[in-house]
């Protein structure tokens, strides 16, 4: 009985079932996670290879115009701030809207380099004249992506062009000097060969930027001479960024100079045939930050399997209630050791029960009981109790019955059409009770009972017939037990 009122079972087993949903639920949630990752990370691949795409135009177009090797400076304001030259392209130096040619306020792009370039007779003003015609595509090719903030083509003679011009505006003479050095470290990591490298990330605050930077890096050769290098700078802070719907950071690392911390989750190495990465990129994991975007992006669902839950503990409860009603309803009217009727259900049972013509209330009572429970102890004292009810149900029809009046004291209800049958009824059963007594005692036992037989109309003082029966048990146990007195 105890199982019916286990609280917490039935709060807990719906807990479980929960649980395991939102468990199950937060696993589809990384799956899903993993593969957006994989996503990201194949459409951040997709993003180099098109900025490497870009490298290779401005390559070719270099090399055509180095192949030109003809002067094309355009009309260009120039001015000396802090001894390095800026040159600017004159139209999208003026502020005149009613300047015809104010669309061209689009070419953005600034070249500086040494003093000298200012001086339209030297050299280095003259050897700007072969690339300079590059600046506008570099110009436009700057603006096709949000995260390309930067194209510049580095000419170890000294100057950059650069797009968009916000950048370069910084560069000092130290930085011209570093890029007409051989031994500059770019130079050195760009090796011999012809091919992509990737710089990065990194901060250059030579250029006074704060933004984490990528830069790939094309060396332009000319019949084998190095003429110069054309990089592309990515913010990476914009590339990585793009997805929303990730709690945490995506994180590009260059595996030579910083190794994959232990907790990074879904690591992936960057390869391009044209691109020579050293470069992984991973996702940054927080439990805790993960669990919150969990609970955001599947909020109705969870706000559902919480409403199960009460719903499932409410119905357990519910149930519970039931059960025990029942319970407790069973237990005003049954006898716990045997199961039977007890005085109440026996009182009730005769109040909803049509009678026959003749009804029989017999009170049995078992002879010498005590010296039973003395012989045997009282466990078989009580095996004989409950075997004597179960014999006596056993014997009479389901529309008569049997109660327990207390200790080891039955009354019988039979009823019938003929008093001959209700007679012939107890004496049977009597008969098989004591006969079959050896099955559970040695040595068996007896039964001695009172009988009171009336008309089923007659059945209204159930005491007084009571009392009868008891009387007449009484006679039976005075003259001798082992018999039933009518
Ligand atoms: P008699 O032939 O005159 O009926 O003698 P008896 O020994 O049977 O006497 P009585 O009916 O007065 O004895 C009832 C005994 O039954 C007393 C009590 O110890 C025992 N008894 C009452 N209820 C239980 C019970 O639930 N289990 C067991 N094992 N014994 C019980
Ligand atoms: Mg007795
Ligand atoms: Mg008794």
């Amino acid at each position: 009985m105890k199982k019916y009122f286990a609280i917490k079972g039935r709060l807990l087993t719906p807990l479980v079932f929960a649980l395991a949903f939102v468990g199950m639920l937060f696993e589809g949630h990384i799956r899903q996670l993993e593969k957006e990752l994989n996503e990201e990370y194949e459409r951040i691949e997709r993003e180099f290879f098109r900025a490497s795409k870009m490298l290779t135009i401005l390559d070719y177009s270099l090399n055509n115009y180095i192949k030109v090797r003809q002067s094309l400076i355009l009309t260009h304001t120039t001015k000396i701030v802090n001894g390095v030259c800026h040159m600017r392209p004159k139209l999208a130096a003026t502020e005149n809207d009613s300047n015809p040619n104010a669309h061209l306020q689009a070419l953005e792009y600034i070249i500086v380099g040494d003093k000298a370039l200012c001086d339209k007779n030297s050299t280095l003003h003259h050897e700007v004249g072969f690339r300079i015609a590059l600046a506008p595509v570099i110009s436009l090719l700057h603006d096709l992506d949000e995260y390309l903030i930067g194209v510049h083509y580095i000419d170890p003679s000294g100057y950059i062009i650069s797009s968009p011009d916000t950048l370069s505006v910084n560069v000092t003479t130290d930085v011209l000097e570093q890029i007409q050095s051989p031994s500059w470290d770019v130079y050195q990591d760009l090796g011999e060969e012809q091919l992509i490298k990737v710089r990065g990330p990194t901060v250059l605050q030579e250029l006074k930027s704060t933004e984490s930077l990528v830069s790939l890096m094309l060396p332009v050769y000319s019949n084998h001479q190095f003429e110069g290098v054309i990089s592309l700078n990515i913010m990476l802070d914009k590339l990585l960024s793009a997805n929303q719907r990730f709690a945490g950071k995506l994180h590009f690392i260059d595996t030579r100079e910083t190794s994959l911390p232990t907790s990074a989750f879904q690591p992936y190495s960057f390869q391009d045939a044209g691109i020579a990465f050293h470069h992984a990129i991973y996702y940054d994991m927080n439990w805790g930050d993960e669990l919150y975007q969990f609970i955001r992006m599947k909020q109705n669902t969870l706000v559902l399997i919480t409403v199960m839950y009460i719903l499932a503990v409410m119905s357990f409860l519910f149930m519970n209630t039931r059960h025990a009603k029942s319970y407790y309803e069973g237990l005003a009217v049954r006898d716990p050791l045997t199961g039977l009727r007890n005085r109440r259900g026996f009182e009730a049972f005769l109040a909803h029960t049509p009678h026959q013509s003749y009804v029989a209330i017999a009170m049995f009572d078992i002879d010498d009981f005590k010296a039973i429970n003395d012989q045997f102890g009282h466990q078989i004292g009580d095996d004989v109790i409950r075997y004597v009810g179960d014999q006596i149900r056993c014997h009479i029809r389901a529309t008569d019955t049997v109660a327990r009046y207390g200790g080891e004291e039955f009354v019988l209800y039979l009823t019938a059409e003929r008093e001959s049958h209700l007679r012939r009824t107890l004496l049977r059963v009597k008969e098989a009770l004591c006969e079959e007594s050896e099955m559970v005692v040695d040595g068996g036992f007896t039964i001695s009972g009172g009988v009171e037989i009336v008309a089923g109309s007659e059945l209204d003082d159930i005491d007084a017939i009571l009392k009868s029966a008891d009387d007449k048990l009484y006679t039976a146990k005075e003259s001798g037990k082992n018999q039933l007195i009518f």
